[in-house]
């Protein structure tokens, strides 16, 4: 019994971190689709075999192979990875070699279970002899997702600044879809046309992003965004905005939410969801709020060589998060020449929105500080409604649940909680239904101010 305890712990030390991805096929889980096929793309620039896993397929081995108490996306993510080995050790038969894939499993440190998903899956893959040798690639909040150890140094520089410009080029084409799809000339032109629109993306990614031509990809961007407008039809009076928060994988994976932006859409809505690029500013944000709580600290105590860590550390996120905010600014600019698309809420302004009633705090962390946040903004912004998105028992949603509504309800803002755990309820187009009937009545009222501002 010691020695498999043992075991297991070397296991989750042994095969689960950093590894070099050269030379092996990466497997990336879909999350949000597009945001998934250019980081891929990136990848594959930069000389790795990337792919993205089909999803949702394996959601039956997923459930199979949990207990039920885990949270939602760990059960779809477990099927991904389940079904993708069964289905290479078929087709591969004899040649089939667990060693040539490195599973991508990033995690987050902080009050909540993702960083246990890796964990738990090691687990579960060690019960299967034949995957035992599959090691899972984590990178990690605690360091603002450092990929250290995955490529060169140099390499890994600029690796980080061309996968982060993906995930600011995939938000774009995420909100140009919601922009365009409510408005389309005919029935499923916007999806054909994003379906496109990634592919050639990611094929921008792949060729110019490791030449570091940025200006050439955002070139591309402009051409899409402009073939994009050209689906509109201008004849259509503007919907009620609605505003999405929640957690971040059921937010953007559409199965999982069952197409709750569609849904909404066909009810009468124009949605704008909280982006990618959000939360990994978010990330780096904190690690630099944590740096300089450690400098305060350190100072009291006198401990002169602790602080100058802390003051190096502060240094460093300092430059990332700055690079981050003005590059995705930059890309934003160029869009919003050609259509009008809604920019991220600055991080510092939205830890101040928490702290003028008290609310919540950055202090305890997790999504819950933007979610929070991130309502209060669209209330304010004149949105006529707000949802939040979650696997249902996820805890910083229930948290964000709790805080939100009751302000919701003195700001008259219509609010949605639409929790998922892959099973289907009878009332929850009901409840999309009437909740989009109330951001009518809001819309009639009060109309968009963001439209009045132009
Ligand atoms: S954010 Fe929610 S769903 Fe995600 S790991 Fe934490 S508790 Fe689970």
């Amino acid at each position: 019994m010691e020695a498999e305890t043992r075991q297991t712990f070397q296991s989750l030390s042994q095969k689960v971190g950093r590894f070099r991805v050269r030379d092996k096929i990466f497997l990336i889980p879909e999350m949000n689709r597009i945001g998934c096929h250019l980081l891929a793309g990136t990848f594959r620039g930069f000389g790795v075999n990337a792919v993205v896993m089909k999803t949702y397929a394996g959601l039956d081995l997923g459930k199979e192979f949990t207990s039920g108490k885990e949270c939602f996306p760990c059960q779809v993510t477990t099927g991904d990875i389940l079904l993708f080995m069964k289905k290479e050790k078929e087709r591969l038969g004899e040649r089939f070699d667990p060693e040539n894939y490195i599973y991508f499993m990033p995690e987050a440190d902080g009050p909540c279970r993702f960083g246990m998903y890796n964990k738990y899956q090691r687990i579960v893959l060690d019960s299967f002899p034949e995957l035992e040798k599959l090691k899972i690639g984590a990178l990690t909040s605690k360091n603002s997702y450092s990929l250290e150890g995955m490529f060169d140094k140099e390499q890994s520089r600029q690796f980080r600044k061309v996968a982060y410009l993906s995930v600011v080029v995939a938000d774009v084409l995420d909100r140009l879809l919601w922009r365009i799809r409510p408005y389309e000339r005919k029935p499923g032109e916007a999806d054909q046309f994003i379906e496109r629109a990634m592919a050639k993306m990611s094929d921008a990614f792949e060729t110019l992003g490791p030449e570091g031509d940025f200006d050439g990809i955002l070139e591309k961007l402009e051409e899409i965004v402009t073939e994009g407008k050209s689906i509109i039809d201008p004849s259509i009076p503007r919907k009620p905005l609605i505003g999405v928060v929640g957690e971040i994988y059921l937010r953007t994976h559409v199965h999982a939410n069952q197409d709750i932006i569609r849904v909404l859409e066909k009810y009468g809505a124009e949605v704008v969801n909280a982006s990618i690029a959000e939360w990994v500013n978010y990330t780096t944000y904190d690690r630099m709020r944590e740096a300089k709580i450690g400098v305060r600290l350190s100072l009291k105590q006198l401990r002169i060589n602790e602080m100058k860590k802390y003051l190096k550390k502060i240094l460093g996120y300092g430059v990332d998060l700055s690079y981050q905010q003005l590059k995705q600014k930059k890309v934003y600019k160029r869009v919003k020449t050609l259509i009008e698309l809604p920019e991220d809420h600055r991080l510092a302004h939205l830890e101040k929105i928490l702290k003028e009633d008290n609310i919540y705090s950055f202090d305890v962390g997790t999504e819950a500080c933007l979610s929070i946040s991130g309502m209060i903004e669209y209330a304010r912004e004149g949105y006529n409604g707000v949802v939040n998105v979650y696997p249902f028992t996820c805890m910083p949603s229930t948290i964000t649940s709790s805080i939100v509504k009751p302000i919701m309800n003195r700001m008259k803002v219509p609010y949605l909680d639409a929790p998922y755990d892959g099973s289907y309820q009878p009332g929850r187009e009901a409840a999309i239904r009437t909740f989009m009937y109330q951001a009518q009545q809001h819309f009639r009222r009060n109309g968009r101010k963001d439209l009045k501002a132009r």
